[in-house]
């Protein structure tokens, strides 16, 4: 080796340390350090609305949300449904049965609590769709004045064009004290953790990439893919809250597995009865 190239090879070798704690203290910058998987209730779902060519049976599915820690403080991912509506029995909107929750108290509330937290904590939210199973705890986010964010197709979609024939309820999101984050596809909510548009069951539907600090990166793939058995068996989720948004499934799906893989990525179906109970554990994830 010549004198020059020993010299080159020194340098950077004396530099290494403090560019080492630099590229470390970055990554750590944008990344979240604890999660909690939560369960706000079960609904019970006809098989085909979960997954493409489904049969009737109807399945108790879970209903979810995530929260996070990043670096701006936590974020919650989901609101789950309005219990309020449903405690009645069965509902038009419900037809094989009305939603089961933990607690007799409120759903959203009850699970935050349960990790040691309550809607003023949060920094951030973020919907992913605005259907009754995960826009029904909006409220408490407009009265606690948390930012949410959505995507500006989604919002418009549902105070425009939606009702309860697509599984919207207006109520549930039309607060006027919402602060509304609208995004436009792709796009960073809070560091380590980002949207991924995947329109086709909603159409402004997105999901969740959130980056952890010790347990990699998670995809959660919301209402793009229900079921655990949706990515075994290559079925897309199974109906779309607008028809013309039909093709739009199959994408997003794929575009999802792909992205799992390529990023080496856990992807977490949204509605899984088979899946979702092993993450729901108290002491979470770092
Ligand atoms: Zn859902």
């Amino acid at each position: 080796m010549s004198d020059a190239a020993a010299r080159e090879d020194a340098v950077p070798q004396r530099e290494a340390a403090p560019r080492r704690e630099a590229a470390a203290s970055a990554r750590d910058a944008a990344v979240c350090d604890r999660l909690f998987c939560l369960t706000l209730g079960w609904e019970y779902v006809p098989e085909f609305v979960s997954l493409e060519g489904g049969s009737r049976a109807v399945l108790r599915e879970p209903v979810i949300a995530i929260v996070a820690r990043s670096p701006i403080g936590w974020v919650l991912l989901e609101t789950g449904i309005d219990a309020r509506r449903f405690r009645g029995g069965a509902s038009p909107l419900y037809r094989d049965g009305a939603p089961e929750f933990p607690t007799d108290g409120d759903p959203l509330l009850d699970a935050l609590a349960s990790v040691g937290l309550a809607p003023g904590d949060l920094a951030l939210a973020a919907v992913s769709h605005l259907h009754i199973d995960h826009a029904g705890g909006l409220r408490h986010l407009a009265a606690a004045g948390v930012e949410v964010a959505i995507q500006r197709r989604e919002l418009a979609f549902g105070l425009e064009r939606a009702g309860e024939p697509e599984f919207y309820l207006r109520e549930d999101y039309s607060h006027p004290e919402l602060r509304w984050r609208q995004l436009d596809g792709d796009a960073p909510i809070a560091p380590g953790i980002d949207a991924i548009s995947t329109p086709g069951h909603a159409p402004g539907h997105m999901s969740y990439r959130v980056t952890m600090a010790e347990s990699g990166t998670w995809i959660f793939a919301i209402d793009a893919i229900d079921l655990g058995r949706g990515i075994a068996e290559d079925r897309c989720i199974g109906w779309a809250a607008d028809p013309a948004d039909d093709p739009l499934r199959r994408r997003s799906h794929d575009r999802l597995v792909a992205l799992a893989a390529a990023e080496d990525a856990r992807l977490v179906p949204g509605h899984c009865p088979e899946t979702w109970p092993a993450l729901a554990h108290a002491e979470g994830f770092r």
